[in-house]
């Protein structure tokens, strides 16, 4: 994904409060963003109020859309810098490509999963010849200072952990969840599931207490701690809980993450995750001027993103 809005503000994670050590139940609702034609996504982090849930520091929500043909999602050419791409599908196809020469066809049930480091470049295309529906999240993790300045990395995952249990259908996305853990490599502790549920039904997930959570809604509504959270809607559930309580309808979906909190500041703008401005205005001359940090893609026919204007001196 990329932020294609033509006014980009900067997000700086030391604007909102970084973390709840104690639980809480803060309701937050999505905004609307477009990407490209026809393609509105519901952007649920960074949020005004809520700025990182432990790395995971950008959700996008896409779809369910069924597209006419000749439609669909195409993001040309991009960079990253410092963060980690987490796409996870649940309808339709996309095909990544990027700079390190990976043209990958993510299908549902599967994760591509990006370390953009120290700059990469992908575009994102949805496949419309087969399928014309499109419903997936895209995530992005912040990288630690540790590791930041490495060199960029792709890894497709065909297999993720995945079990029923209590009525619902959970898919562990990253980290580790009743003993299951995700193989999809993360730099710093972290929990992605996905959940269906099968039917109408009542459960208790466990949780880590270290850990800080939130849940977004994909389909349908559910109870959380008996507050009602629907399409376009998340609850930040904060630190120090054993477990959280669901109630979901037959269908209903949702995605939570957690995360040990993230305590370094970040800063996010456009497609950059840095620590100064001056590191985000230098990535990006580099890219404006087609430096060798961002080198092109093969294969694309279109081109590539411009940035939008800095919005400081
Ligand atoms: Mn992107």
């Amino acid at each position: 994904m990329s932020d294609l809005n033509p006014q980009c503000q900067l997000s700086d994670s030391k604007d909102a409060e970084n973390f709840s050590s104690q639980p809480v139940q803060q309701i937050l609702s999505t905004r609307d963003a477009r990407l490209g034609e026809g393609l509105i996504i519901r952007r649920a982090l960074p949020h005004r109020e809520r700025r990182m849930i432990g790395a995971w520091c950008f959700l996008d929500h896409f779809g369910p859309i069924r597209f006419k043909k000749g439609e669909g999602m195409n993001v040309g050419p991009h960079p990253h810098i410092g963060l980690q791409t987490f796409t996870w599908v649940i309808e339709g196809k996309i095909l990544h490509r990027d700079s390190l020469g990976n043209a990958q066809i993510i299908n549902p049930g599967q994760v591509n999963l990006m370390t953009a480091g120290k700059g990469v470049v992908h575009s994102e295309e949805s496949q419309l010849d087969e399928y014309a529906t499109l419903h997936g999240v895209q995530l992005w993790i912040a990288l630690p200072d540790s590791k930041r300045q490495k060199d960029a990395s792709f890894t497709h995952y065909t297999e993720l952990p995945h079990f029923q249990q209590d009525g619902l259908s959970v898919t562990v996305l990253a980290g580790e969840f009743e003993g299951k853990i995700a193989p999809t490599e993360v730099f710093s502790p972290l929990l992605g599931l996905d959940i269906v549920a099968l039917e109408a039904t009542k459960a208790r997930l466990p949780l880590n207490p270290a850990f800080e959570y939130g849940i977004l809604v994909l389909e349908n509504e559910i109870d959380v701690e008996n507050e009602t959270i629907s399409v376009g809607k998340m609850i930040y559930l904060g630190c120090r809980r054993e477990h959280v309580s669901i109630r979901a309808f037959k269908g209903s979906r949702f995605i939570l993450i957690g995360g040990e909190p993230f305590k370094e500041e970040i800063l996010i703008w456009w497609n950059y995750v840095a620590r100064t401005k001056e590191e985000i205005k230098q990535a990006d001359e580099q890219w404006k001027n087609n430096d060798k940090r961002f080198s092109g893609i093969q294969g694309y026919q279109g081109i590539r993103v411009d940035s939008p204007p800095i919005p400081w001196k």
